[in-house]
């Protein structure tokens, strides 16, 4: 695994250069301008989350969608999480915030089982630093209480980086989450310099492939090589396996035939506003009954 993370390193290497030019002013200037507006936006309700599906590769069914943060700022227009995700963890803001994307996705959940949507399972993006508030637990079982949303229907996503930052969550947190019946993936697999040690430590149960390595499957004989063997490894240490960024049929292909147990990606579908992901559900339904 430390020869994929430095083969990643050195991919992603040749596009990272540092430009110290007056664009740097313009970056901080924005900086101050997203972290003051950041502070209002949840009393001011402009977030909104998107949910993109998950598809099982053997069935074709929807089992599961992320749920992914959008800001709708009234003069800064919408800004994507790449824009503002960092400052909020910077500023701790990322608690709050992480707190009713919580409650939020688990309430719409909910509310796709009751109107007869499926069983269909949310995975919930959480940060590093959401780790280091003392409430974290709390929160999502209020969220899960609240809700009424099965546990077993809510999924985790932790980032690998989580295990080595000085903040690793004890085992025994996980654990707990684990007990509830909560799931547990990592997100972005591969890009991280962790050792593969923690995912014997500590009770993981899904591991979903950075889009960076779906992305080249079809031209770069390392990056297949790469994803077969990370899907290998998911089953062999009895792991489910999902694939994100999937864009083509190509790709899709290439994760069938090498076992991949789900797809998320523009191919089948963008994140989609809660409205639209539920006429993309029953859509489908209706399709499924019509044979
Ligand atoms: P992520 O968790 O790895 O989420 C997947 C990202 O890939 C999403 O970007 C999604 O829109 C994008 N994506 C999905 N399919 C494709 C595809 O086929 N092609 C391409 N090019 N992209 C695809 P998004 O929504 O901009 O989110 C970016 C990142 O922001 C997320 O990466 C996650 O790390 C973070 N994020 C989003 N929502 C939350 C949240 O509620 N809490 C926290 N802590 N982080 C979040
Ligand atoms: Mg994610
Ligand atoms: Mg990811
Ligand atoms: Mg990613």
């Amino acid at each position: 695994h430390a020869d994929i993370a430095m083969y990643r390193a050195k991919k992603l290497g040749r596009n990272n250069f540092q430009f110290h030019t007056p664009a740097m002013n313009e970056e901080s200037l924005e900086r101050v301008r997203i972290e003051g507006a950041l502070r209002n936006a949840l009393e001011r309700d402009e977030f909104v989350l998107h949910y993109q599906p998950q598809v099982d590769l053997r069935t074709g069914q929807v089992v599961g969608m992320e749920a992914l943060i959008r800001w709708r700022h009234p003069e800064l227009g919408m800004v994507p999480p790449v824009r503002f995700v960092g400052v909020a963890e910077e500023t701790g803001l990322i608690v709050p915030i992480g707190a009713w994307v919580m409650r939020t996705a688990c309430a719409q959940t909910k509310a796709w089982h009751e109107a007869g949507l499926g069983k269909l399972r949310v995975a919930v993006n959480l940060s590093a630093r959401q780790f280091g508030a003392a409430d974290l637990l709390p929160s999502i079982e209020a969220a899960l209480e609240d809700s009424g949303l099965e546990p077993a229907c809510l999924e985790l996503e932790l980032t690998e980086s989580l295990f080595m930052s000085d903040i690793t969550p004890a085992v025994e947190l996980l654990h707990r989450m684990k007990v509830l019946g909560i799931h547990l993936s990592i997100d972005d697999f591969g890009t991280g310099y962790s050792s593969l040690s923690y995912l014997s430590r500590f009770p993981i149960d899904v591991l979903k492939i950075d889009r960076s390595f779906v992305n080249d499957i079809t031209e770069d004989a390392n990056d297949a090589a790469i994803v077969a063997s990370i899907i290998a490894l998911a089953h062999n240490l009895r792991l489910s396996v999902i694939a994100e960024g999937v864009e083509t049929a190509e790709q899709l292909d290439y994760l069938r035939r090498q076992g991949c147990d789900e797809i998320q990606g523009y191919y089948f579908s963008r994140p989609l506003p809660a409205a639209d992901f539920e006429q993309l559900l029953r859509q489908r339904r209706t399709l499924a009954r019509r044979g």
